[in-house]
C-alpha cells in the first residue's frame, strides 16, 4: 500500500494497477528465476518425410512448468521473455539442452536425426549469440550438419546487413536455417535472394481448417517459390490425412503436425520412435 505523499504518481498507479498488469509482473518475476530453478523442459515434435513417413528431424519446443503459475505455454511467455531480454538466457538454456539431447538421441540409435531449434529475433541480434553457439558446439561436440535454427521473417525487418552476417556465420559453422511461420510476416521476399536459407516452414494457419481456396493458392505459391529457389518445404500443423495427401501431391516434401505426433518429452519420443521402428 503506497504511502501518502510518496509522490502522487506512484499511489495513483498502484490504485489503478489492473489485473492484467499485475499478472504480467508476476509472470516476469517468476520467469526471471525459471532457468536457475530448472523449470523449463523441452518437448520434441517429429518432422517427417511425407512420402516415406520417416522421421528426418525433430523440432525442440520449450515448456515452462512454473512452481507458482503452473504449466505455461511458450505463446504466453516467449513474447514477455523477448520484451524483458530474458530470452537471451532462456535461449541459451534451450540450445544447451537441445545439443545435450541430440547426443542422447544419437546414443539411442538416432544418428541421422536433425534437431530444429527456434531462435528469437532478440537472441539472434544479441552481440554474444555466435560466440555462445560456438561455445556450446565445442562443449557438446555436436555435428552441426544435424542442427537447424528456425528464425521468423521478423528478423529481416531489422538490420538486413547484420542478419546476413549472422546467417553467414551460422552457415559457415554448418548449421541450416529455416524460415518459420513463412507467409505470415510483413517483410519483403527480397531477403531470400541474398541469404543462404535452407528450408521454408509453411505456417499452420494456411494448412489448418479444411484447406479453403485462398489457403490452397498460398500453399501452391510457396511451393512454387521454394522449388525455383531450391529450398525444401516443411508444412506445419498437418492434422488430417487429406491435408497430407494434398501436400504430398503438390510437391511438399516434409510435414509436421498432430497427424504424426504432438510434441513429446525426450523419453516419450524415444519410446514412440522405437514402437514405430523409425
Ligand atoms: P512454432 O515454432 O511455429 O512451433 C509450432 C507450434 O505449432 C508448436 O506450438 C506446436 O506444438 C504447434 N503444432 C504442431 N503441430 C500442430 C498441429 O497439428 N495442430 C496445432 N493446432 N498445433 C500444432 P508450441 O509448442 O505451443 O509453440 C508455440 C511457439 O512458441 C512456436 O511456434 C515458437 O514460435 C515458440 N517457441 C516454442 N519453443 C521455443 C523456443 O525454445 N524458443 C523460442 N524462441 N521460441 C519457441
Ligand atoms: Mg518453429
Ligand atoms: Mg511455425
Ligand atoms: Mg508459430
Amino acid at each position: 500500500h503506497a504511502k501518502e505523499g510518496n509522490r502522487g504518481g506512484y499511489s495513483f498507479y498502484s490504485a489503478h494497477m489492473n489485473e492484467h498488469v499485475r499478472k504480467r509482473m508476476e509472470l516476469i518475476n517468476e520467469l526471471t528465476h525459471a532457468v536457475e530453478r530448472n523449470e523449463f523442459y523441452l518437448t520434441y515434435q517429429p518432422i517427417v518425410a511425407l512420402n516415406s513417413q520417416k522421421v528426418v528431424a525433430v523440432e525442440a519446443l520449450i515448456r515452462w512448468q512454473s512452481e507458482k503459475l503452473g504449466l505455461i505455454s511458450p505463446v504466453d511467455f516467449i513474447p514477455i521473455a523477448e520484451d524483458t531480454k530474458l530470452i537471451v538466457s532462456i535461449g541459451k538454456w534451450v540450445l544447451n539442452e537441445a545439443m545435450e539431447n541430440l547426443n542422447y538421441m544419437t546414443q539411442m540409435g538416432h544418428d541421422k536425426l536433425s534437431v530444429a531449434v527456434n531462435i528469437s529475433v532478440v537472441q539472434f541480434y544479441h552481440p554474444n549469440f555466435i560466440e555462445d553457439v560456438k561455445m556450446l558446439i565445442d562443449k557438446h561436440r555436436v555435428d552441426t550438419k544435424r542442427l537447424t535454427f528456425e528464425v521468423t521473417e521478423g528478423l529481416f525487418l531489422n538490420d538486413i546487413v547484420k542478419a546476413q552476417n549472422v546467417i553467414e556465420q551460422l552457415r559457415n559453422l554448418g548449421i541450416s536455417i529455416a524460415v518459420d511461420d513463412f507467409g505470415t510476416g510483413y517483410s519483403s521476399l527480397s531477403y531470400l535472394k541474398n541469404l543462404e536459407i535452407n528450408h521454408l516452414k509453411i505456417d499452420r494457419s494456411f494448412i489448418a481448417e479444411s484447406l479453403d481456396q485462398t489457403s490452397v493458392e498460398i500453399i501452391n505459391a510457396i511451393l512454387a517459390l521454394a522449388s525455383s529457389l531450391k529450398l525444401s518445404v516443411v508444412a506445419e500443423g498437418i492434422e488430417t490425412p487429406e491435408q497430407m495427401a494434398y501436400l504430398l501431391e503438390n510437391g511438399c516434401d516434409f510435414g509436421q503436425g498432430y497427424l504424426f505426433s504432438k510434441p513429446m518429452r525426450l523419453d516419450d519420443f524415444i519410446n514412440w520412435s522405437m514402437e514405430k521402428r523409425l
